[in-house]
């Protein structure tokens, strides 16, 4: 009889075409309208979120921000400062749509930042750190690998393509990314100074990164690499797309303190030869130093923040490997538990790990490559065990031996 068919009191469906009906207080749903329902629900709190973060953006004040890069990155204290206010500032004024404030028609600068240190100091993570507590997307991209147009390499653009392809080819969310250019030391012009060996005729990519960075409508291959004339291009604003630009700027230091001694205020007079920490004269980095390295003015200008980061000392490496919120050993611990066993390290342990790094001059980078080689053998082989143990721990004679025959010059990886 009709009246005891059980129906979906959403599509209808009855019990014979729905795999399941769900009973409520008073009325049935079927798995199909359960699948759709749960659609609906997800976009919409996506959406939500997306809205929320984007709302947050605003709220985030500079002290928060270091707080939160406190949490992933070990040292790097004035770094951490300038970057926080350079990151408030950037969304203060992107937050201010038309960029003036109030009725006074000032417009706030974009500020670009270039990051200056060593490899394997935290650059990279600085500004990825960054781009994840703002929620936008964010790309990386080598300098090294940018040509003019014309020659063999990529366009400048490319640099524009990655981030389209973080942000799912999401426009607008693009035109509010932070792009991380790795090795900007490496285009500078190619001076008296033989150090600068790359004849990648430097200067003209750095002529085409200045319309990336000062803020204009650029066309951009949605698929990166070279433009064809039958690919259809992407228009993307930088205006407020934000630009970390980080390299080592190997030599640069010599320049530094030529400055230091030669320049009448500063270093002979206001500061005496003690105060100035001779070892980490990164320190002292200022724009003009720059472009005695080879950057050219404009491109300089385009980028108004300069920051140093501290070379790190063992106390730092040992930190990093147990300190941050996704330390090296919190990762290994965490892959174990999995498998249902606790993993420790002895501490003589991290100091190996800490030791070898330094031998090798791999900085943080480093780190990675020699937990690996210790780690990878009992990796491969307690899952399989019949009876894996509940506890496992990493003994100093245990990663003394597996360390014994490692080539620490192929561990470059991280
Ligand atoms: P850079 O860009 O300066 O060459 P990266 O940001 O790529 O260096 O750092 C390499 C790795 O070293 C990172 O993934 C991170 O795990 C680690 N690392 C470097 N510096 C720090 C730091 N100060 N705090 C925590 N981890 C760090």
């Amino acid at each position: 009889m009709a009246k005891n068919i059980i129906t979906c009191s959403f599509c209808g469906r009855d019990k014979r075409s729905a795999k399941m009906l769900i009973a409520g207080q008073s009325g049935h749903i079927c798995e199909v309208c359960v699948a759709e329902a749960y659609k609906i629900v997800s976009a919409e709190s996506e959406t939500t979120q997306k809205e929320a973060a984007r709302q947050s953006l605003t709220l985030l004040k500079p002290d928060a921000i270091k707080k939160y890069l406190d949490e992933y990155i070990i040292g790097q204290d004035q770094a951490k400062k300038v970057l926080s206010v350079a990151v408030y500032n950037h969304f203060k004024r992107i937050s201010n749509s038309n960029n003036t404030i109030n009725q006074e028609e000032i417009e706030i600068e974009k500020s670009n930042i270039i990051l200056a240190g060593e490899t394997g100091t935290g650059k990279t993570l600085m500004a990825r750190t960054i781009a994840k507590l703002l929620n936008v997307p964010f790309c990386i991209a080598d300098a090294t690998v940018l040509t003019e147009a014309g020659y063999v390499g990529e366009d400048v653009e490319s640099v524009l393509s990655r981030l389209l392809q973080a942000a799912n080819y999401d426009v607008p969310a693009t035109e509010r990314g932070i792009v991380f250019i790795d090795e900007i030391d490496k285009i500078a012009r190619k001076g008296d100074n033989a150090s600068i060996t790359r004849d990648v005729s430097g200067e003209g990519v750095q002529q085409g990164l200045l319309k990336l960075l000062e803020g204009s409508v650029v066309n951009v291959p949605p698929q990166g690499g070279r433009k064809h004339p039958e690919q259809k291009m992407v228009q993307i604003n930088t205006k407020n797309i934000l630009f970390v630009c980080g390299g080592a700027f190997d030599g640069i230091e010599k320049i530094i303190a030529r400055r230091l001694n030669t320049s009448a205020i500063g270093f002979s007079s206001s500061m005496n030869a003690g105060e100035v920490e001779r070892n980490n004269l990164l320190k002292y980095i200022i724009p003009q130093d720059l472009k005695t390295f080879g950057l050219i003015p404009e491109l300089i200008g385009r980028l108004p923040i300069t920051t140093f980061m501290n070379s790190l000392d063992a106390e730092t490496l040992r930190r990093i490997l147990t300190e941050p919120k996704n330390a090296l050993t919190k990762q290994y611990q965490s892959l174990f538990k999995i498998d249902g066993i606790e993993l420790n390290f002895e501490l003589e342990v991290l100091d190996l790990i800490v030791e070898k790094s330094m031998e090798n001059k791999l900085g943080a980078r480093g780190l990675r490559g020699i937990c690996e080689a210790i780690m990878l053998d009992v990796m491969f082989e307690i899952p399989s065990e019949k009876n894996p143990p509940k506890e496992f721990t990493i003994t100093l004679e245990y990663a003394k031996k597996k360390l014994a025959n490692e080539q620490f010059g192929n561990l470059k990886a991280a």
